[in-house]
């Protein structure tokens, strides 16, 4: 191996650079760092998980592309915390079932779907999510009974509260305390078999098994469990033979002593879709709610959620953002998300002003009903009007100058700002071939590097769509 992987990743990180805003690579990409080089893979280490998610979200392809140009042959390149616990290895049941032998560990070489990163596969499989911890949840007046339950119940499973029934609308923080009493309960006793399942999943799986023949070996895989997390029962309701095979389940662990804990977005009593005997098994335990979260735990949520995630932001724009999203934590944490990615496609500091403008849409509850997505087309169709072109021309096969330039810029800006193939990029353009595409794409990139004025008109592109938009 010729190169180091700290030489390679710079050069990856150089090309990167020069491809996008620098606010985005400073805010992204400037913070991570080269860690172990193979055959077959680079990993590659960023600042916290909240970072590992957006790069491989938003720069994944890219970085990938360039990275197997610098090398010249496939390299798989892996994104990974750097504040990684020694929680995000252990042994947490898959979600799918699987054979007896392989449900302590992942195997190190286990194959990943193509595309995907390591970091992501490896809690999806085991089912748990390294930042929903303790440590990252804030307690406040609407969820203190929630979250010290759930921590008694992480010290003493099947002691204290059993089964522990969490309730409370949507994104107020139930998936979160579910995980964290996973991964506190692994902490403690790493062999304890664990498994998170959303009650959607855990219909599945059984109508796949009725289908299969194979009940005994789902039931089995179940009912072996040191702890059962079920999220979303209310999503049982009505579907009888899944609450029957669940009810068993349920029996069989509690008889054993072991902890289940579930949530739903209404109390046990208000499930009216379920049986009698569920219901009343649920409230055995312990039944907490959550409430949407008070202007004083919003802030905090919001100054932890900034400091986890190295992100700095002003008191005031704080203020601001607390005033204006009140439903749940989900909605705070999609601000944040929207700011930054205003800021840094914009180029612009985070204020208060900033803010105003980047949040005026999820004020307005636009982005909920996904009216404003970003899309290949209104992208290519932005850039036609920046052009003064008709956005059919984009896709014509003509290929005079006042129309290749238009249509290279908006192909490197599809792939900038979507996770798009190439293939796709290609469709929103008449069915141009994938490598059309990347030499389009290239162009605009040297572009970029040489040219100022270009450069800055590429950005006030960029702008306008993040003033219309959020992607999502
Ligand atoms: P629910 O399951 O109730 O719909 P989640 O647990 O998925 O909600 O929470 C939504 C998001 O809000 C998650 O990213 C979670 O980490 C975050 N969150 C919720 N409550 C809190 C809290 N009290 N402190 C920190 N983050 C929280
Ligand atoms: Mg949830």
């Amino acid at each position: 191996m010729e190169l180091s992987a700290t030489d390679l990743w710079t050069q990856v990180l150089e090309s990167a650079r020069a491809g996008m805003p620098e606010q985005s690579y400073r805010t992204w990409l400037s913070g991570t760092d080269a860690s172990t080089l193979t055959d077959a893979e680079l990993v590659v280490e960023a600042p916290s998980q909240f970072h590992v998610e957006w790069i491989e979200d938003k720069y994944g392809s890219l970085l990938n592309e360039l990275t197997q140009r610098v090398v010249g042959r496939p390299l798989r390149l892996l994104f990974r915390s750097r504040r990684l616990s020694p929680l995000t290895l252990p042994a947490v049941e898959l979600a799918q079932p699987v054979p007896e032998a392989s449900t302590r560990t992942v195997p190190a070489n286990a194959s990943l779907p193509t595309g995907r990163t390591q970091s992501v596969d490896a809690y999806a499989a085991h089912g748990l999510k390294e930042r929903y911890t303790f440590d990252r949840f804030v307690v406040g007046s609407n969820n203190q009974l929630a979250a010290a339950a759930s921590r008694a119940v992480a010290e003493n499973p099947a002691r204290m509260y059993n089964p522990l029934f969490l309730y409370g609308g949507v994104g107020l923080g139930k998936t979160h305390l579910m995980h964290a009493i996973g991964m506190m309960i692994l902490e403690r006793e790493p062999r304890n078999r664990v498994v998170y399942v959303s009650s959607e999943q855990f219909t599945n799986q059984l109508v796949t098994s009725i289908q299969e023949g194979s009940m005994p070996v789902f039931r089995r895989r179940y009912r072996q469990m040191d702890l059962l997390l079920v999220d979303d029962v209310h999503f049982l309701e009505g579907k009888e033979r899944t609450q029957e095979e669940f009810f068993h389940t349920f029996n069989a662990l509690y008889d054993a002593q072991k902890q289940i804990i579930l949530t739903s977005d209404r109390p046990p009593k208000d499930l009216s879709g379920l049986e009698e005997r569920l219901v009343s098994r649920f409230e055995w335990g312990l039944v907490a709610d959550i409430k949407p979260p008070d202007y004083e735990t919003r802030v905090a949520i919001l100054r932890k959620k900034a400091s986890d995630d190295h992100i700095v932001l002003e008191d005031e724009v704080i203020d601001y953002i607390a005033h204006s999203c009140t439903a749940s934590v989900r909605e705070l944490e999609g601000a944040v998300i929207k700011l930054l990615a205003f800021s840094s496609l914009t180029n612009q500091e985070i204020t208060t002003a900033l803010a105003q403008n980047a949040l005026s849409g999820v004020l307005r509850g636009e982005n909920r009903r996904g009216t404003e997505r970003l899309t290949p087309e209104t992208i290519r169709d932005l850039v036609a009007r920046h052009w003064n072109v008709r956005p059919e021309a984009l896709v014509s096969k003509r290929r005079t100058k006042d129309l290749t330039v238009p249509r290279q810029v908006a192909m490197y800006l599809i792939k900038e700002l979507l996770n798009v193939s190439l293939v796709r990029i290609g469709e929103v353009f008449g069915g141009r071939d994938h490598s059309t595409v990347i030499h389009s794409i290239r162009k605009v990139q040297q572009d970029i590097e040489q040219d100022t004025r270009f450069r800055r008109d590429i950005e006030e592109i960029q702008a306008k769509l993040a003033q219309t938009t959020i992607h999502s």
